[in-house]
Formats: structure tokens, sequence, C-alpha cells
């Protein structure tokens, strides 16, 4: 059985045989990502044209997006992708990546790992999937819990490389799944 290593978490995922995880690492420019992995794993054009006019969107909305975490099937392999920017920030860069590590650590079913740590290091008890609303993944908007949950991997990696997650917020950061993890922690 494979594993997947989360690099910020610092977590190995045990995997199925099917499922393969990439870190992309930092990415320049979204769509051209994007668009190179949905060819890769052929998307119909249509829709590959329709994900790149979209993230158009949220790039001109100043949507804040910092990475991503994309999951494609490849006959019956499933390929876990994450990707994201460089802030030039460090906390911020590890904010974001432990968000996106967060997602493929829950599509690849391994969320008690990261319970498991949080109980370890912070006596937390939490149950992560409690938060989130399974029957709620079509559309990003909407997907609250699944967020937070994401923000609370983002709040646990900044307190254990010795950073205040706080003063992430006070650098123009207002996150609701953020500042909800953030009062989960107690902070
Ligand atoms: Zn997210």
């Amino acid at each position: 059985m494979g594993k997947a290593k989360l690099k910020i978490l610092e977590l190995e995922v045990p995997m199925d045989s099917f499922s393969v995880y990439h870190d992309d690492g930092f990415v320049e420019d979204a769509i051209e990502h994007c668009t190179r992995l949905d060819r890769k794993y052929g998307l119909r054009e249509g829709r590959i044209r329709m994900r790149a006019a979209e993230l158009r969107l949220l790039k001109i909305k100043h949507a804040g997006i910092g990475g991503c975490y994309d999951r494609y099937e490849k006959g019956c392999e499933d390929h876990h992708h994450i990707w994201y920017f460089d802030t030039g920030f460090d906390p911020n860069n590890i904010r974001v990546r432990a968000h996106e590590e967060t997602h493929a650590l829950d599509g690849l079913g391994g969320l008690r790992l990261l319970e498991q740590r949080i109980f370890e290091e912070h006596g937390l008890n939490l149950d992560l999937s409690s938060y989130i609303d399974r029957r709620n993944d079509e559309r990003v908007i909407g997907r609250v819990g699944e967020e937070m949950v994401a923000d609370l991997g983002s709040v646990y990696a900044l307190l254990k490389y010795g950073f205040d997650p706080r003063e992430i917020l006070e650098d123009g950061l207002k996150r609701e799944g953020f500042e909800k993890a953030l009062k989960i922690y107690g902070g």
C-alpha cells in the first residue's frame, strides 16, 4: 500500500492501490496549470473552457484563492492534486498549503490522522467529518464546513511551525472558516 506524504502537515496517509497523490507545488498561472491537468485527464474541451472561465472570474472577483485541491479519475485510478501560489510570506504559504493538504487528506479518507495529531498536541477531541456536509459537494459556494475543516488544518500547521494564526487574520484575511477554526482552537 502506498502512502501520500503531506509535507506541511507532516502526515503520511495510507492509500489504496488505485489512489495517487500529486503535490504539484507552487504554480504561477492557475488557468494554465488547471487546463494542463484537465487535458491530461481527458476532460472534454467544453468543460475545460468552462473551468478556465470560472477561474478567470474568481481572479477578477479577487476571491483570494491561495491554491486548489482537485480530484480526477483516470480509468480506475483516482488522482488527487494540490497546487498553490507563492504568496511571498512564509506563514501565509503554510496556511495555504496546509489548507489544500487538508482537503486532500479528506479526499484520501485520512481525516482521523489529523484528529489524532490535534488531540495529541492540543488535547482537543474533534470529529472533523461531523463538520462536513457530504450531500453538498457540487459547488464551491456553500461548502462552508469543508472549508472550515481545511482551515483547521491551517491553524494546526501554523501553531506547529510556531506562528500565531491571529497574525495571519490581521494580515487582511477575513475568512469565516478561518475565524471559526481559530475559535475551535480557543484563540
Ligand atoms: Zn478550500
